[in-house]
């Protein structure tokens, strides 16, 4: 997908990843090391075979890239000087800044793959109160750190492996005050933080131009380092993900639609990135897929939800769930929330009015036939301000499928038969609310 590859070099350059793209980009060292991460020697083996004089080529493993592996990690010093050290197979070029509010540090690296026990980073030490990392993209992993007060970085480098220890990642941070916290924040990060989101490419849908189907966006939530909500070891961003690809698949199939995913493996996408899909593409339906949880004693509720944008939540729960999905782009380390306010103009206003009519046709038409096959929560049509539902020209709704912390409802999302069954009910859904657009209401395109 042209927006993906063209967002990972943008980001690339942004963040100083190298990513095995762009050799000699870099300098020093470093650059060495990140050169050296990223030659993909075969194994053993392989080569042995190779050299028995069969024609036989290498074994196609032997070309896949291979990426390092973070080993073990371990944090160590006190609320003064805090070091953050990791065990690598092979030193990486790595970009470390801070954010504010929460305090943070971002680490960013080459594609990683963590194996890490399962529990790693929900206990912190010293300055450091927690951290989490995963894959923001592909080409590029990350890991953040939450501290427990302002720190400043004192360094951050990678080194290779050297007398019979592995290569490591080590970031040292020391205690200071908010004031020069942020004043480092100012310097360093203004430019990355203010990220023009508008800067990713705009796709002009030519290739589609002919094709007057509906453009419908299906929306895996979370992924990458971002995991949503979790029971017993399942993930939110797998659940959302495979039930999305069902959706997809059944929506394609029908022959009446187009349809793209705001992700299609387990990548980090941005809540405003994956709404400028959606506009970009100028998407006549914008469907994001999630699965609810509940604090630990707060009842024991279930069942699915259809969520529209509202200013005002519908009740508290709604309001609280929206902050949590709210912070979706906080957990990868990077927070939007102070974009600019292309919301405010009153012409989009007006288009606003109408979409809000439509997410509610729609999602009332949802309710309507997911009630034949899932089982609703008691009110199951709600709204609050999710910030993926923002798109002023695109019909958006959430559905938050079941709660993971219920062991019914995780049982159905986990099944393979009841994601195909209430994948169908949405297709109809989809069917009936086309249908009636184009027989009562203005035509398909008039969305925008
Ligand atoms: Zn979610």
């Amino acid at each position: 997908m042209a927006i993906r590859a063209a967002q990972v070099l943008f980001l690339l350059a942004l963040t100083g990843v190298s990513a095995g793209l762009g050799h000699g980009l870099g300098f020093g060292p470093a650059a060495q090391a990140a050169e050296d991460a990223s030659r993909v020697a075969p194994p053993a083996d392989q080569l042995a075979l190779a050299n028995e004089g069969n024609t036989a080529k290498p074994a196609p493993e032997a070309v896949l890239p291979k990426f390092p592996v973070a080993q073990s990690v371990r944090v160590g010093g006190d609320g003064r000087k805090t070091r953050f050290v990791v065990d690598l197979t092979d030193s990486l070029q790595i970009h470390a800044f801070t954010l504010a509010d929460p305090y943070r540090v971002v680490i960013d690296l080459p594609q990683t793959m963590f194996h890490l026990p399962r529990d790693a980073g929900k206990k912190g030490h010293g300055l450091i109160r927690a951290f989490r990392y995963g894959l923001v993209m592909q080409g590029g992993s990350r890991i953040v750190l939450d501290l427990t007060g302002p720190a400043r970085i004192e360094s951050a480098y990678s080194m290779p492996s050297a007398n019979g220890q592995p290569a490591r990642l080590v970031v040292e941070l020391a205690a200071t005050n908010r004031d020069s916290y942020l004043r480092t924040i100012a310097q360093d990060n203004r430019a990355r933080i203010a990220r023009p989101v508008q800067a990713l490419p705009m796709v002009h849908a030519t290739a589609d131009a002919a094709d007057e189907r509906p453009l419908i966006v299906v929306d895996p939530g979370h992924g990458g380092i971002d995991d949503g909500t979790q029971s017993g070891g399942i993930l939110e961003k797998d659940i959302t993900l495979s039930f999305a690809k069902q959706l997809r698949d059944k929506l394609v199939n029908s022959g009446r639609y187009r349809v793209i995913m705001t992700r299609d493996n387990d990548t980090y996408v941005t809540l405003s990135d994956r709404v400028k899909i959606a506009r970009d593409r100028q998407a006549a339906l914008f469907i994001s897929v999630h699965a609810d949880a509940l604090p630990p004693r707060e009842g024991d509720a279930r069942g699915a939800t259809v969520y529209t944008l509202s200013d005002r939540a519908s009740d508290a729960e709604s309001a609280r769930l929206a902050e949590v999905e709210n912070k979706a782009d906080l957990i990868s380390g990077v927070d939007l929330s102070s974009e600019s306010g292309e919301v405010a103009d009153i012409l989009i206003d007006l288009v606003q009015r109408e979409t809000k009519t439509f997410s509610n046709i729609f999602a009332h038409t949802l309710v309507g036939e997911m009630k034949h096959t899932a089982r609703l929560h008691h009110h199951p049509l709600k709204s609050a301000g999710f910030r993926v539902l923002k798109a002023p020209d695109v019909p958006s709704v959430l559905v938050e499928l079941g709660y993971v912390t219920s062991k019914d409802d995780l049982k159905q999302l986990t099944s393979e038969s009841w994601r195909s069954h209430t994948a169908e009910a949405m297709v109809d859904a989809v069917d009936a609310f086309f249908s009636t657009k184009v027989a009562g209401g203005p035509p398909v395109t008039a969305a925008r």
